[in-house]
């Protein structure tokens, strides 16, 4: 009976390995055509100051699969695992150089910045940084308004060689943030010497916000790590009023989430863009 039922359980195992093992070939093929047929979009999400100005946004990429939207945190590990991440990732970065260069023409967008993420697997392409300098130029972006999201975990599985190409991608004129940051447990000493612009507060300290003082105690922390580095801080992941307030509060001075304004087409965005023109006439 119960060499029988294991038996079965190992049948089962199998079977959901083999199922596994055959939704990433299948998302892996997907993700391959996808690429060919030009199927991923991008969507732009705002970020604002403390004025509640458009300071910028944030590209996250969109796969949108016949009638399903296939989510990121799906199909990107995957994308990693198999390489495709390199081509993608410069398909990214070369839609949001194009939007930036866009956008500096104008004089209302001129100032804007685009933010894109970038996974261990692009930045180890040891083609990354002059394929980088390549689509600067080319699209004509403005590397001062162009900023990578970096996380913890990436620049920890090689410290040495992530640093210099972060100086690199520094000396470009590009700006660099530390996304997720403080989910990644890493030695505040070795982050502390990294080439960094800016921290990003993870979304799930925002999340407890006027809630849990402990969490309130890790965002303030980082917001006066932040001013003592001479490092600029953003909250993701704002959804609520009063993790808005409770931030403002503590002296942060940007912000990105659900509350203020969500992931958006181009289009939708556009609204947003014309009241930049109105403020920008008005001086
Ligand atoms: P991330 O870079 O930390 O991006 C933030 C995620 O939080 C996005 O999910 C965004 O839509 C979502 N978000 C924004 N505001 C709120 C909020 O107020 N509440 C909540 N609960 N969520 C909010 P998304 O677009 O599904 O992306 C998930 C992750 O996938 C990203 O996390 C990033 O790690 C990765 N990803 C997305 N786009 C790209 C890309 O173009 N390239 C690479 N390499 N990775 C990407
Ligand atoms: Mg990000
Ligand atoms: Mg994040
Ligand atoms: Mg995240």
């Amino acid at each position: 009976e119960a060499k029988q039922a294991g038996r079965h359980q190992v049948c089962y195992y199998n079977h959901r390995l083999q199922e596994q093992a055959h939704k990433r070939a299948e998302l892996e093929e997907g993700i391959r055509l996808a690429l060919e047929q030009q199927a991923f979009r991008l969507v732009y999400q705002p970020q604002f100051d403390q004025q509640g100005q458009l300071l910028g946004v944030e590209a996250l990429i969109r796969w949108q699969r016949g009638e399903e939207l296939v989510s990121p945190a799906e199909f990107i590990p995957i994308a990693e695992s198999s390489g495709l991440i390199v081509p993608l990732g410069y398909w990214i970065l070369t839609q949001a150089c194009q939007q930036l260069a866009s956008w500096a023409q104008q004089p209302a967008t001129a100032a804007l910045r685009i933010a894109v993420n970038i996974s261990a697997r692009q930045l180890q392409d040891a083609q990354f940084v002059d394929q980088v300098r390549h689509i600067l130029l080319a699209s004509s972006a403005p590397a001062q308004q162009l900023e990578l999201e970096l996380t913890e975990s990436l620049l920890l599985q090689d410290l040495p060689v992530s640093r210099s190409k972060m100086q690199q991608l520094r000396e470009l004129g590009i700006r660099i943030s530390l996304d997720d940051f403080g989910t990644g447990f890493s030695s505040l000493h070795q982050l502390v010497h990294l080439p960094l612009d800016q921290l990003k507060i993870d979304q799930s300290f925002v999340a407890p916000l006027g809630q849990d003082t402990k969490a309130a105690a890790v965002v303030q922390t980082i917001l006066d790590l932040g001013d003592n580095l001479s490092l600029e801080v953003i909250a993701e992941g704002v959804e609520t009023e009063v993790q808005y307030q409770t931030l403002l509060k503590m002296g942060c001075e940007q912000f990105q989430g659900y509350y203020l304004a969500r992931p958006m087409s181009l289009e939708a965005l556009e609204p947003l863009l014309q009241t930049l023109k109105i403020q920008d006439t008005d001086h």
